[in-house]
């Protein structure tokens, strides 16, 4: 990597020793599968009511997208469907560090779309009426205003869309954060552990059997982001799901060139905690063609005209990876998810050199910062890029919560919290029937939002 030297400490939660559980317990109310911000969350929220939870990761807490992502926490431009959970989420965030007695680098810097044509604006604005129905904050702002939320850019925008009540947390320290909150409140956090199937009884779980044994349960959560599809299928559910790579880059600290999170059609950027920056080219967003792409085309094709429109197509290793991997496996024996412990792609040069152009030709300021650190994270996503949040017609106890498609990280504990209230029966308030499964098959509300 052309990534340079020097790099400011952090500790990145995919790197690190593995650590192994010494035991597992031999039995749970409720098993989580994956230990992102999605598992993490809602086993804290169980935890919290005092059920029985165990998550089992096959690798580290937040060791793939949770620990990976750019750390938007985005209210602005999301489906209408999401409204009432990121609006919880937010409000979780905001007072995230004091209830759970660490920092997670929240702040509420806002989130700006700037545009640099008339058309981008009028597509920004578009979601307006959205913002209102929910009473948010956002608004159309001019290329004045521009300026003053990102000084140190030479790029004149035409204007934008803001939203002040939006924010940024810090992926690297979030989902291990809640995991380890969820530990004190009794759930047991189980790493290098993975699940390798279910078993029933009846027609229903009985137990979940992971590479360190057997845990004996009625109820399992399948949050495995990017395996969830393949999970699924594995127990004869079928799940749309297909995934794209994007290079991020981590700079050492520089001079403050803006006060929000912003986005532009070349870009995304965000200052850190730490005074670096977050950043990535929106155009090298990629596609790697795998067997699945086939099997699931007819259903992304609106995506892809659409919403995906960016996206390059590669064909390479990951094709074979998963024609190679099999369908069905034993449970006793190793699984694919003990085989590839962590998803970590190279990060892409080409990404990389287009990042280092975008820093110097906006921010002169910033012209020949070092970049600390590059990396490549999966990104999963459903064919409305919507989630998919319930139990599976087929398998009474079996529940999925997947297909955070892309802006899960800000969601996330509002995605927990309401996933919670689903396993246990108790209403949050927030309605995740929108988010069944059976949606992206019978038709009902495909659309993509604007
Ligand atoms: C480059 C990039 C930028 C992004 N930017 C943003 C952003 O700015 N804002 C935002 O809101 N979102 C963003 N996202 C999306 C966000 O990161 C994800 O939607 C979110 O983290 C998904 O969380 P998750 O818990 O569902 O999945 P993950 O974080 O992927 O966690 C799933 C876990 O399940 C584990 N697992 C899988 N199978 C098994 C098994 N059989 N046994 C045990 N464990 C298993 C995996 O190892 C993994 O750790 C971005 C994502 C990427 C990759």
């Amino acid at each position: 990597m052309s990534a340079a030297t020097t790099a400011t400490l952090v500790t990145q939660t995919w790197s690190g020793p593995l650590e192994r559980p010494e035991s597992i317990p031999a039995a749970a109310d409720i098993v989580i599968i994956g230990g992102g911000i999605v598992g993490v969350s809602t086993a804290w929220f169980l935890a919290k009511q005092g059920v029985r939870v165990v998550l089992c990761e096959k690798g580290h807490i937040a060791g793939e997208q949770s620990g990976r992502n750019w750390g938007w926490v985005r209210q602005q431009g999301r489906d209408a469907r999401e409204m009432p959970m990121i609006m919880e989420s937010l409000n979780i965030w905001r007072t995230l560090a004091k209830d759970i007695g660490e920092d997670v680098g929240f702040m509420q810097t806002g989130c700006l779309y700037a545009a640099r044509t008339d058309g981008e604006l009028e597509g920004y604005a578009a979601w307006l009426p959205t913002a209102r129905e929910y009473g948010l904050d956002t608004r159309v702002i001019s290329g004045d205003e521009i300026a003053q939320l990102v000084p140190g850019a030479t790029t004149k925008w035409k204007g934008g869309t803001y939203t002040a009540s939006d924010g940024q947390a810090e992926p690297h320290k979030a989902a291990p954060a809640i995991a380890r909150a969820a530990a004190r409140h009794g759930a047991a956090i189980l790493t290098a552990c993975a699940v390798r199937g279910v078993e029933t009884q009846g027609g229903r779980v009985s137990a979940v059997v992971t590479e360190a044994g057997t845990i004996k349960t009625r109820m399992v959560l399948c949050a495995a982001g990017a395996w969830t599809s393949m999970f699924c299928r594995s127990l004869d559910i079928t799940l749309p799901q297909l995934t794209l790579n994007g290079t991020v880059v981590r700079t050492a600290p520089g001079k403050k060139v803006l006060n929000t999170c912003v986005w532009d059609s070349d870009s995304g950027i965000r200052r850190r905690q730490d005074g670096g920056y977050n950043v990535a080219h929106s155009s090298f967003l990629e596609h790697p063609i795998v067997p699945s792409t086939f099997r699931f085309a007819f259903k992304y094709l609106p995506a892809f005209r659409q919403e995906f429109g960016g996206v390059s197509l590669s064909i390479g290793r990951e094709f074979i990876d998963e024609w190679r991997t099999p369908k069905r496996w034993k449970l006793d024996a190793e699984s694919p998810f003990e085989k590839t412990r962590v998803l970590n792609p190279q990060p892409r040069p080409r990404a990389i050199a287009g990042i280092r152009k975008i820093i110097a030709e906006r921010f002169p300021q910033l012209a020949g910062i070092d970049i600390a650190e590059a990396w490549t994270g999966v990104v999963e996503t459903t064919p409305d890029a919507v989630p998919v949040i319930d139990e599976a017609e087929t398998l009474p106890g079996f529940y999925i919560a997947t297909g955070l498609s892309g802006h899960g990280f800000g969601i996330g504990p509002g995605a927990g919290k309401a996933i919670a209230g689903m396993l246990t029966g108790t209403d949050t308030g927030i309605d995740v029937s929108e988010f069944r499964l059976s949606r992206l098959f019978d038709g009902t509300r495909m659309h993509l939002q604007a």
